[in-house]
């Protein structure tokens, strides 16, 4: 099944800015793929809330766990309407005024409901799950228990409604800004913001233990410039 390009359906549709949208699902799954946290919508009793998750991208869809005693993610299983975003920071836009002052992103939102990942389909998820947040870990760490499955609710959202939001560009001032004779001689661009991992620090246990040797090969993926 061919899925919808990003904005093609009525509610992804970007409206407010809409230049700043991207309709190539691979550039919404290579953002999907360089994020870590995602920040997950969900309604109960009237009230939203919007929970912050690892997770990682699976194919056409966007897994995620939590724990079973969870009323979210107990309402999210149950096949609720959510919407999920993950949201890159590339920079600050230092604009010569504070309104069109902004921030450099890559953005990509998804709605839809969740389904209920469960037996080997879950065990492969979270090992996803693992490897996507921590590259080779699965090799070294213990796989979870009975109970631990017991103790989660992994989820699955299809990525069948999405869009893109990337935001790159030098401040767009407004023109009597950039004639003005105290504004225009003021500095404008932008600062990058790139993420980056520190340097590894052993618990006490693990103190005579070498790092393992793929940490080395972790890096951040940095904004591509434009
Ligand atoms: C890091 C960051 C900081 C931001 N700061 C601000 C801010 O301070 N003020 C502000 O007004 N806006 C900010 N935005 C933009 C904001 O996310 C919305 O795009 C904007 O507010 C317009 O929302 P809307 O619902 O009116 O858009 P509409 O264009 O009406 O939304 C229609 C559809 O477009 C899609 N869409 C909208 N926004 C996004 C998005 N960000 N990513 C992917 N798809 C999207 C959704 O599918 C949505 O249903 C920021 C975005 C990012 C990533």
């Amino acid at each position: 099944m061919t899925l919808p390009d990003p904005g093609a359906t009525a509610r992804t549709r970007v409206r407010r800015l809409p230049d700043k949208a991207v309709s190539d699902r691979d550039v919404a799954y290579a953002i999907l793929d360089a994020g870590l946290v995602a920040h997950v919508a969900v309604v109960t009793e009237g009230q939203p809330y919007v929970v912050p998750v690892g997770y990682a991208r699976r194919g056409d869809e966007v897994i995620f766990h939590g724990s079973s005693a969870s009323r979210l993610f107990r309402t999210l299983a149950q096949g609720a309407a959510t919407c999920l975003t993950v949201t890159l920071l590339d920079g600050l836009v230092l604009a010569r005024s504070l309104f069109e002052s902004s921030m450099h992103y890559r953005c990509v939102m998804a709605i839809g409901s969740c389904r209920r990942l469960e037996g080997d389909e879950e065990v492969d998820a979270l090992l996803d799950l693992s490897e996507h947040l921590m590259p080779g870990r699965t090799q070294d760490a213990r796989p979870p228990l009975p109970q631990e499955l017991k103790a989660t609710i992994s989820l699955a959202l299809p990525l069948d409604e999405i869009s893109v939001k990337v935001g790159n560009r030098h401040p767009e001032d407004v023109p009597e800004d950039l004639v003005d004779p105290v504004y225009s001689r003021i500095w404008a661009g932008y600062i990058p913001i790139a993420e980056s991992f520190g340097t590894p620090v052993a618990d006490d246990l693990a103190a005579g233990v070498a790092p393992p040797a793929y940490l080395a090969h972790w890096a951040r993926p940095q904004a591509p410039r434009t």
